[in-house]
């Protein structure tokens, strides 16, 4: 089903804990990527501490030999975890 979004509406709530620790190369790649996927990226995250899948929260973003590693804290236990997203 597709939904309708105000991007004028929603832009400003969105932002207060995305995007903000981003370098300009990663803020680039990560807004070329869709909405869904990166819920996906960010609700799948591994930690190393819960042993499990997890989501990423206060993170930050740059570009590491082409991919794009976002590291933040894990929700649950608040330990450092990372995300690498392959560039193409
Ligand atoms: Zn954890």
């Amino acid at each position: 089903m597709p939904r309708i979004r105000d991007k004028s509406k929603s832009k400003s709530k969105l932002k207060t804990n995305m995007a903000n620790n981003f370098t300009n190369p990663a803020k680039v790649r990560w807004e070329s990527i869709s909405k869904e996927f990166q819920e996906k990226v960010l609700s799948n995250v591994w930690c190393s501490s819960c042993l499990k899948a997890t989501t990423i929260i206060n993170f930050s973003g740059r570009i590491n030999k082409g991919d794009l590693i976002l590291t933040g804290q894990c929700i649950v236990c608040s330990k450092k975890v990372a995300r690498l997203i392959e560039g193409e």
